[in-house]
């Protein structure tokens, strides 16, 4: 008898023609995310299993596994051979913590020679033999004792079925930048999309000494908890102070926001032609501030117009954010009070309804070519 933990991929994806490669990506990404831990990944009959791994680390291995992109759910299971005294065996010693329970049999090796409603039965009622208390339900059952009879002459038995992440195996829809503040909201945005398959390098925009040294590791140990689900995070460290200052200095006040906005788009274009990334994300949210009205972003879209800006909070509730910020295991990062660089230099009336015109004409008062290389120069880059 073996203990393995059986795995389920989304469907959807694994229909098309696209399929060969999505799997290899996913079974690449499974691999990478357990390099620390010894195991193995198998293939058998068109089911993905871990095996010959060791049991004290189950726990670390099932924690690492749901957080892949692109698995669904897993089992822990155990392997045993086909045979009917085996399986009954097994399944008549089975501890069951509930009230209610079903059987599901499925024989996908049609040598076996019970067939499967029957002997959905015939355990079932060993188990109810053994458990006086315990009631079989159907549809509403707390416990499904699944039993696999495979071609491979193995049956694998488990008794849970435990979510993973979901969505699309990582890298699948290529890479791109995140726009990555220390904040609740761009975490989660890195986050979601990271799911869609789309994997990230990220940048930041410090303004030290406006900002402190505490406010950009903030941000580095946010990273950090994103390669959890991401896996690898170059980050950019961009310092945007003069930026801010010459803004600040030469622009009327109301549009001080709005300008710097358009500022970290434009470089993050600059970074995304030259890292090869595809796409520009941010964790911006409809009406959450005034720099978040369809007006600005209107205005920030214009700022480049060769990379896609991807908002994936767009109609979020805060709440709804923060719950998955909370369970992805950035929030308790995120509100540390470390200043952002969109707080130093804040206009009193921030304008909440730019106009284009208005904003090239304030922004044409800098030398704007020049600001973005040489904030381009001193960018920082750190592998996390
Ligand atoms: P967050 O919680 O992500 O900071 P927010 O609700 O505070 O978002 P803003 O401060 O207006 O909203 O920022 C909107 C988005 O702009 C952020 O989600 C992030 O993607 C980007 N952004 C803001 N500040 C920075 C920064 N210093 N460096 C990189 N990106 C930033
Ligand atoms: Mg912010």
């Amino acid at each position: 008898m073996n203990n393995v933990i059986l795995l389920r991929f989304g469907e959807l994806y694994l229909k098309g023609k696209n399929r060969g490669y999505f799997e290899k990506t996913l079974i690449s990404n499974i691999k990478h995310s357990l390099k620390t831990l010894p195991c193995m990944v198998e293939k058998s009959n068109g089911r993905y299993f871990i095996t010959h791994y060791d049991e004290m680390q189950e726990i670390q291995l099932i924690d690492k596994l749901t957080k892949v992109f692109g698995l669904v759910s897993l089992s822990r299971a155990v392997e045993i051979p086909s045979d009917i005294d085996e399986i009954i065996n097994y399944v008549s010693n089975l501890n069951i913590n509930s009230k209610t329970f079903r059987v599901s049999v499925n024989r996908a090796d049609k040598n076996f020679p019970i067939k499967s409603n029957d002997f959905e039965k015939q355990l079932g009622s060993i188990i109810l033999k053994k458990n006086k208390d315990l009631k079989v339900d159907l549809k509403n059952f707390e416990t499904e004792v699944m039993v696999d009879i495979r071609e491979n002459g193995n049956t694998y038995i488990s008794t849970d079925k435990i979510s993973c992440a979901g969505g699309m195996p990582l890298s699948t829809a290529g890479k791109g930048l995140l726009l990555l503040s220390g904040g609740i909201d761009s975490p989660v945005a890195g986050y979601m999309i990271a799911r869609r398959g789309l994997s990230l390098s990220a940048v930041h925009f410090y303004s030290f000494p406006y900002t402190s040294e505490q406010a950009k590791q903030k941000v580095i140990t946010l990273a950090n908890k994103l390669t959890d689900y991401v896996g690898h995070i170059t980050l950019y460290m961009c310092k945007f102070t003069h930026i801010q200052e010459e803004i600040h200095k030469h622009c009327a006040p109301e549009y001080m926001i709005t300008i710097m906005r358009r500022f970290m788009m434009k470089i993050a274009a600059k970074l995304c032609k030259q890292y090869n990334l595809k796409a520009i994300i941010t964790g911006e949210n409809l009406g959450q501030v005034a720099s978040q009205t369809v007006e600005s972003m209107t205005v920030t879209n214009f700022a480049q117009t060769e990379f896609p800006i991807f908002r994936p909070l767009i109609g979020f509730d805060k709440q709804d954010i923060t719950s998955i910020a909370e369970k992805i295991g950035t929030l308790e990062t995120s509100i540390l009070p470390y200043e952002d660089c969109c707080t130093v230099f804040l206009p009193k009336n921030p304008i909440i309804k730019p106009k284009l015109d208005k904003v090239v004409y304030e922004e044409n008062k800098l030398n704007i070519d020049s600001l973005i290389d040489e904030a381009l120069k001193q960018i920082e880059i750190l592998e996390i």
